[in-house]
């Protein structure tokens, strides 16, 4: 679609709205979803928003990675101008410059990020942020949901932005069974055990995803249990998923019957209607150790006895 066309697709989606009145901004659900970089936050976001958007919701994925991949398999595989790039470039800013509508209408931004080496991309996000705001985007286009996909590694106190600064009401952590994506995920839950008592985001709970070995979910599984978290959803690995990434969809757009899309359906009803909340207890540096060396040692014993058995891990 032309950047005119789209422009105009836009305001028509936001005019058809913007007669209903205006909505109070608390009865709006806004949603963070941290987690790795590559662990699967972009595609679990994006078919979230595109389940609740086949559902019949309105939905806005903002994606605050300097990555800005965000929203690619709503839109067919296609990039979307940034929110710091065009400031930088236009100053004056329009809400068809920085955004699009995907599958089922959801409204895409990416917030971008700062010059690679220069600046903060934790101010980056605010900036985009206090953009919409000023755009009146969630006024004109009334969301039920916005949902912030959030680069969560990096130990910065820059991406914690979205859950200190009043941003997202609640946080999701998206982990697979790996130790690195577990650490990062217990970082989350420090920041925000740290900001959630001062009116910071609580934590909704972990999104395994990518499970495919056999004592994956248990592992999951056993770190909820030690931080007082919960799972609230379990996304196997799946070749439906890496084969809607190349044709630029979701799997919800692309294996509308498949399994993994009713996985998706049902994790984005968890994650959206189910307002449970809790305070996570991160485990401290040592404890993390020890708990990874107690499943390291717990795997080898069980791989030992497939490898007898004639199976393997
Ligand atoms: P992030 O946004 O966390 O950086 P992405 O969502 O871009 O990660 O995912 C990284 C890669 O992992 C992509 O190629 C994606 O298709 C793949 N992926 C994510 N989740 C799954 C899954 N459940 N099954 C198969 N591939 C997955
Ligand atoms: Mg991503």
């Amino acid at each position: 679609m032309s950047q005119q066309a789209r422009g105009f697709a836009l305001r028509a989606a936001v005019l058809e709205v913007s007669t209903g009145g205006p909505v109070t901004e608390r009865s709006v659900k806004h949603i963070a979803i941290y987690g790795k970089g590559g662990i699967g936050k972009s595609t679990t976001t994006s078919n979230i928003s595109a389940a609740l958007a086949e559902a019949g919701r309105r939905v806005i994925q903002v994606g605050c990675d300097p990555k800005a991949d965000s929203t690619t398999i709503l839109r067919g595989g296609e990039d979307l101008p940034t929110v710091l790039d065009t400031l930088r470039e236009q100053g004056k800013v329009r809400l068809e410059d920085i955004s699009a509508l995907g599958f089922g209408g959801v409204l895409c931004i990416e917030s971008g990020g700062p010059v690679p080496g220069v600046g903060c991309a934790g101010r980056g996000i605010s900036t985009a942020v206090d953009l919409l705001h000023e755009l009146e985007v969630f006024e004109q286009f009334q969301p039920d949901v916005v949902l912030y996909d959030v680069l969560g590694d990096v130990v910065c106190g820059g991406f914690a932005v979205p859950i200190r600064d009043g941003i997202a009401d609640r946080a999701f952590v998206v982990t697979s069974s790996d130790f690195m994506a577990i650490f990062a995920a217990n970082n989350l839950f420090k920041a925000v055990s740290k900001y959630a008592p001062s009116g910071g985001a609580r934590l909704g709970g972990i999104i395994a995803n990518n499970l495919q070995a056999p004592y994956a979910r248990s592992l999951v599984d056993d770190f909820a249990g030690r931080t007082g978290t919960r799972v609230v959803g379990y996304v196997p690995r799946s070749m439906a998923v890496a084969q809607g990434e190349l044709y630029g969809r979701t799997v919800i757009e692309s294996s509308p019957h498949s399994e993994q899309a009713e996985i998706y359906r049902r994790l984005a009803r968890a994650v959206v209607d189910d307002e449970t909340t809790t305070l996570p207890r991160p485990l401290n540096g040592p404890a993390l150790k020890s708990w990874a060396k107690e499943w390291g040692d717990r795997i080898f014993v069980e791989d030992s006895q497939l490898v007898e058995a004639g199976g393997g891990v």
